[in-house]
């Protein structure tokens, strides 16, 4: 089963994200949990949680079809000390959150070492990070995604993701979540069925599919390589359609929210069907 979904709204609280993505159709969904642009946020009220849990009931999104992403703000391998304490508070404050909604992962950009210290340095904090907020919560599987690597964000290839894998205590609490943008910016090539093929294969090797919680499918408004992450409407930008046809006949890709996070949010709708029209 292929849970297509978006990256909906949560405007007015985060109840109305369901109701948003059963409006276009889908069948998963991503949201912020707070303002994803400021540190602070007010706690989640028993009314948000209750109407949320509702609303999830009635269009059926269940646990595994829901992926929401944490702040942009959050940087779990700040070279800084205080700035990286705000990043784990801010960080387990999410993650109590999803706990509180009922939400079994959640998906965050590893971080950014600022050129002050070295890649492997900023992935060992990365992973004492996670390990500190796995401590704190229950039952929220932490999903590192991969990056473009635009500036000095890490995370841009299979082994940097592995390698903060490998450091995290619960491997049954951490997974990994693929934006094909991401990836493609990256230098992995989605675009070709040979380039699919060997992409994934190296993700087999390196990580593993049962490590994959989640996908970001998002076309690519920049070409191979060029560590620009700037995403583009399914089937408009490098990746391309036929790409996203092997995708959704791909069934090690089964059973977990694949999330538009295109630009076009008016076409979303449908985005959805598309997709799911390229099953055979
Ligand atoms: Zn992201
Ligand atoms: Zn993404």
């Amino acid at each position: 089963m292929k849970y297509i979904g978006a990256h909906v709204s949560a405007a007015g609280g985060v109840e109305n994200a369901p109701v948003n993505a059963h409006k276009i159709g889908a069948k998963g969904f991503a949201l912020f949990t707070k303002n994803q642009r400021q540190w602070n946020a007010k706690p989640l009220t028993d009314e948000n949680i209750k109407k949320f849990k509702e609303n999830c009931e009635k269009y059926g999104y269940t646990k595994g079809t829901i992926l929401p992403h944490d702040s942009y703000l959050i940087n779990l391998g700040h070279p800084d000390k205080a700035n990286l304490e705000k990043s784990r508070n801010a960080f387990l404050d999410e993650m109590q959150r999803c706990e509180q909604l009922g939400i079994d992962r959640l998906n965050f950009h590893p971080g950014s070492h600022l050129k002050k210290i070295s890649e492997e340095e900023c992935m060992k904090i990365i992973a004492e990070s996670v390990n500190i907020a796995l401590d704190k919560t229950k039952d929220v599987i932490a999903v590192i995604e991969n990056t473009a690597g635009q500036g000095s964000n890490v995370g841009y290839s299979f082994e940097h993701l592995k390698f903060i894998i490998d450091l995290v205590e619960d491997k049954s609490r951490v997974g990994v979540c693929i934006d094909t943008a991401h990836g493609f910016a990256a230098g992995y090539d989605f675009s070709s069925e040979e380039g699919y093929k060997k992409a994934w294969n190296e993700f087999e090797k390196t990580i593993g599919f049962n490590y994959l919680k989640g996908m970001h499918i998002n076309d690519s408004k920049k070409e191979l390589g060029t560590r620009v992450d700037r995403h583009n409407s399914i089937g408009k930008g490098f990746i391309g359609k036929s790409s996203f046809k092997l995708l959704m006949n791909d069934s090690r890709i089964d059973n977990i929210p694949l999330i538009l996070e295109t630009p076009e949010t008016d076409i979303w709708a449908e985005e959805i069907k598309l997709l799911y029209s390229f099953i055979d």
